[in-house]
């Protein structure tokens, strides 16, 4: 990544993204963050930095894996109207 300038915005504009499908990692790398360089990657991988996994970021709400609600495995009260960022396990 050494030097590696986003071709149409002229910055380093990458931030690390993972295309997860079915559990599964189809691809790893960086994705740009702005306007044309996300549409780029739309078209390449079929998803941008905003809707592709972060796998350095807790708060991950990424549609196809994380999501911006808890998947209910093991059943707590209605999560779905609880704003997520401060799940804790138990209690
Ligand atoms: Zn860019
Ligand atoms: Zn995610």
């Amino acid at each position: 990544m050494a030097g590696a300038y986003c071709m149409y915005c002229i910055r380093r504009c990458f931030v690390s993204r993972q295309v997860i499908v079915g559990g599964q990692v189809l691809w790893s790398g960086h994705m740009a963050t702005c306007d044309r360089g996300k549409r780029h990657d739309r078209e390449a991988l079929g998803m941008d930095s905003s809707t592709a996994h972060n796998p350095v970021w807790d708060g991950c709400e990424c549609p196809n894996v994380c999501g911006p609600k808890q998947v209910a495995t093991a059943t707590g009260s209605s999560a779905t109207d609880q704003p997520g960022t401060d799940q804790r396990a138990g209690s």
